[in-house]
């Protein structure tokens, strides 16, 4: 399976995506500077949830 890895700009954790996926795609074509890793995304998420409610 192929894989770009990126810097997560959250937590500055490098992490790999993979082939398929839409930040593979960005990660390839240079078209997106700023990568979140899957555990960032999901606490972005949450807090964006969180603040939604506040
Ligand atoms: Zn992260």
């Amino acid at each position: 399976m192929f894989y770009q890895e990126v810097l997560c700009f959250s937590c500055k954790k490098i992490f790999r995506v993979y082939e398929g996926s839409l930040q593979y795609k960005q990660a390839k074509e240079r078209k997106s500077s700023f990568f979140c890793c899957e555990d960032c995304s999901h606490k972005i998420r949450i807090e964006a949830i969180l603040n939604f409610f506040r």
